[in-house]
C-alpha cells in the first residue's frame, strides 16, 4: 500500500495533524489507530 501521509493515532492530535495536511494539499492520508474509533479516549 503506498499513501502520502501516514498518522499513528486517532486522537484529538492525529486528527487535526490529518486535517492540517489536508488543508495543505496532502490528501492521500491513512490515519491507524488501534482503537475501534477515532478522536474520543475519554470514554
Ligand atoms: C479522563 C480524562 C478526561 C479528559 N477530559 C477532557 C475534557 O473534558 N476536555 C479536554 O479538552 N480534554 C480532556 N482530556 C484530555 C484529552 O483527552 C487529551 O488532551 C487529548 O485526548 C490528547 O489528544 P492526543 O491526540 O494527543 O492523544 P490521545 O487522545 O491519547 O490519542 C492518541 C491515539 O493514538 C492511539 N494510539 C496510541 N498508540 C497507538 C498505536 N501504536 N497504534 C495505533 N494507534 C495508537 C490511541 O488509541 C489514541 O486514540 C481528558 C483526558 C482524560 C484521560
Amino acid at each position: 500500500m503506498k499513501t502520502d501521509l501516514v498518522i499513528i493515532g486517532g486522537g484529538p492530535a492525529g486528527m487535526a495533524a490529518a486535517v492540517s495536511a489536508y488543508e495543505n494539499g496532502t490528501t492521500d492520508i491513512l490515519i491507524l489507530e488501534r482503537d475501534k474509533e477515532l478522536g474520543d479516549n475519554m470514554k
